[in-house]
């Protein structure tokens, strides 16, 4: 089964489920979840597939943006 989140959806200031707050991509000015992977460029998250499978979740970005440093 697989099912798609949309963050560009959610308040600035939600918590999504699985990844965390929801703010501002200060690249497209759409919500979105920041993640800042140590040693990564940072990434915001509008939205993403996640698909159980029989050893735990999947998820794949399906609209992401880079942000700058
Ligand atoms: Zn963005």
């Amino acid at each position: 089964m697989t099912t798609v989140e949309d963050f560009t959806q959610l308040a600035t200031g939600s918590v999504a489920l699985l990844e965390g707050e929801v703010a501002r991509c200060p690249a497209c000015g759409r919500n979105g979840v920041v993640k800042r992977p140590e040693n990564e460029t940072p990434y915001c998250i509008h939205a993403e597939e996640s698909e159980m499978l029989c050893d735990g979740m999947r998820t794949d970005p399906t609209d992401c943006c880079r942000l700058p440093q």
